[in-house]
């Protein structure tokens, strides 16, 4: 049967401008999507010397015949395009064809394919046909691409680093994976596997094998819908952070793209969770009726435009707020895995490795003890499994609604507040911890409608660079709306005799860090990121200072108003303000756990 068509001329000529091979992540992006469209379930990439030298992919998909195999390398060749409507509404992941033949142009090309019945081989130079032979019958194809750029030494300097290349590549199939979980991948450089998933359909599973199991286990499940749109998916929990946006991934009706619009309404919902240079680890799965999007045809871009798209961030920000508030989101210490002592007990150690923690004291006994995500942990190593992919279903801690009550019982170096209750211990940063109380105070005063004014005593002049005055002298009119009373003042200087009611503490400290903000922002101020910055600038300034003894009573006031908080877990700068051991955690570090624990 011959699928691949040959396309009419001007539609070659639309798709030819984008259809650009760059880089190593290009070739493997069109070999891969072919697979991908030739129904595979399994599909293997591998790599040497980060595809620069050669880059293979095996598939288990429907194969060609003779006469598509060799027709799959000449120019305007493409299985799934037939008219130019059809670009338009791509439900497919792309449009190949010309690429395969931009590859074979470019490199030396080796496939072997097959139907199920007879096999073809076809190998390819620098886009001429060397040869057309038999070759086995394992349905599916397997095509190798070595020495890219071979015989385009120009295109060859542009090539990055080694590590770059393969990142790239990395990047695009984990993106891949995480969008087909239904699919086995592997991929490999130079016989080292990165990435391995295991086609279960899960997409938790897929996050496991990218970030690992910690993460996997701190992601948080999230869905919900509106008239157009439905969303499903995994954030991770705001004490799982990374350098880049790069693991933002939103997936609409199964492709990957990328859109700046969701990933800042994303980050913005963890604001004040994280610090704010840092990401999560979030993927979006939206299903959308595909009417309702314009996907770039571009085929090497994945720009997506959504018609509705207020009522698609109105809804991913509820989402996302959803997920992250009402749960008790303190960080738990990494306890150090127990080590066992050595040949000795070995007998005994095995046995007793797999019982559950004992626990030591009588209150105890009487309550199941909070460890399951401990447990999920010590048991995979057990896990006797032929398909290392195969493992244990990820359990997602299921958290209490909120920040558990705990009583102080003492402070360190005037800096760290020890508490504990049923579960275990807790160690509060006094400092942060009052930073975030200030701050929610702040903000709910400046949230007010009507402000009110406090008139100073002693007037405040500040003085400028002369830049720096006349940029102010064009905004003073946002300070007067914010119930400053301030005029010029000589040269370069500016007069404040009143300030807005919330602004408490050192006064002029925070004046001249308000006018800071206000040069800094100008036609750009906003105020609610004015609010945001004001708010989390006072509290630190108001927060009691480490290294300061504070008494039983202030502690426990504190911990009690921190509970208050919406959000108790960070002070404004994203910082943790609290730390969490449970029994368990403390019972490891002791080594008491797996033993017959001496009473
Ligand atoms: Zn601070
Ligand atoms: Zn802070």
């Amino acid at each position: 049967m011959q699928s691949i068509k040959i396309m009419d001329e001007i539609l070659a000529n639309k798709i030819a401008a984008g259809e650009v091979v760059e880089r190593c992540a290009s070739v493997v992006k069109e070999l891969v999507e072919n697979s991908i469209d030739a129904g595979s379930t399994e599909i293997k990439v591998e790599l040497k010397e980060a595809g620069t030298k050669e880059i293979k992919v095996i598939d288990n998909g429907k194969g060609m015949g003779k006469e598509d195999a060799v027709l799959a390398f000449s120019r305007h060749a493409t299985s799934k395009i037939n008219d130019e409507d059809d670009l338009y509404h791509l439900a497919t992941l792309g449009f190949r064809g010309e690429a395969l033949a931009s590859i074979a142009a470019v490199s030396k090309v080796d496939l072997k394919t097959s139907e199920g019945e007879i096999g073809t081989h076809v190998v390819i130079n620098g886009g001429k046909i060397k040869e057309v032979g038999q070759g086995d019958a394992r349905k599916g194809t397997i095509i190798t691409v070595s020495e890219l750029f071979y015989n385009t030494p120009a295109r060859l300097k542009h090539m990055k680093s080694l590590y770059t290349e393969l990142a790239s590549i990395t990047d695009y199939m984990n993106k891949l994976a995480l969008s087909r979980p239904d699919i086995r991948f592997t991929l490999s450089n130079n016989d080292n596997i990165s990435l391995q998933t295991d086609g279960s359909g899960n997409q938790l599973k897929v996050i496991k094998s990218i970030h690992g199991s910690d993460v996997a286990r701190k992601m948080i499940e999230v869905s919900g819908e509106n008239d157009d749109y439905r969303i499903t998916g995994y954030i991770s929990k705001p004490e799982i952070h990374r350098s880049s946006r790069n693991n933002m991934v939103t997936i609409v009706n199964g492709r990957v793209v990328r859109n700046i619009d969701i990933n800042r309404v994303v980050n913005d919902a963890y604001h004040s969770y994280k610090p704010d240079n840092r990401y999560p680890i979030t993927v979006l799965n939206i299903e959308v009726d595909p009417s309702v999007i314009d996907v770039n045809i571009h085929p090497t871009k994945m720009d997506i435009k959504f018609s509705k798209k207020d009522t698609l961030l109105e809804l991913i920000k509820s989402i996302v707020t959803d997920a992250i508030s009402h749960r008790n989101l303190i960080p738990k210490a990494d306890a150090v895995e127990p080590e066992f002592p050595k040949p000795k007990f070995e007998n005994l150690t095995l046995e007793l490795e797999r019982e559950k923690p004992i626990i030591t004291t009588d209150f105890y006994e009487a309550k199941a003890p909070v460890v399951e995500d401990n447990i999920v942990k010590e048991e995979i190593p057990y896990e006797v499994s032929s398909e290392p992919e195969v493992e244990d279903e990820i359990i997602l801690t299921d958290d209490e609604e909120t920040m558990p009550e705990m009583y102080p019982v003492g402070l360190v170096h005037g800096t760290y507040i020890i508490c504990q209750n049923e579960k275990g211990m807790y160690i509060i940063d006094q400092h942060a911890a009052k930073e975030r109380c200030n701050y929610e105070k702040f903000k709910k005063e400046m949230g007010k409608p009507n402000v009110a004014s406090t008139a100073l005593l002693f007037p405040i002049i500040i003085e400028l660079s002369n830049n720096d005055f006349i940029i102010l002298k064009e905004n003073m009119q946002i300070l007067r709306d914010l119930k400053f009373e301030i005029e010029e003042f000589g040269i370069n200087s500016v007069i404040v005799k009143q300030h807005p009611a919330w602004l408490t503490g050192d006064t002029e400290y925070v004046i001249r860090k308000i006018i800071e903000i206000v040069i800094a922002t100008r036609k750009d101020f906003d105020i609610e990121k004015f609010n945001e910055k004001v708010a989390t600038m006072m509290s630190c300034k108001k927060a009691i200072k480490a290294n300061t003894n504070i008494t039983m009573e202030e502690m426990e006031a504190l911990v009690s108003d921190l509970r208050k908080c919406k959000n108790p877990y960070n002070c404004p700068h994203g910082r943790p303000t609290t730390i969490f051991y449970s029994n368990y955690d403390l019972e490891k570090l002791f080594k008491r756990s797996g033993f017959d624990v001496i009473k």
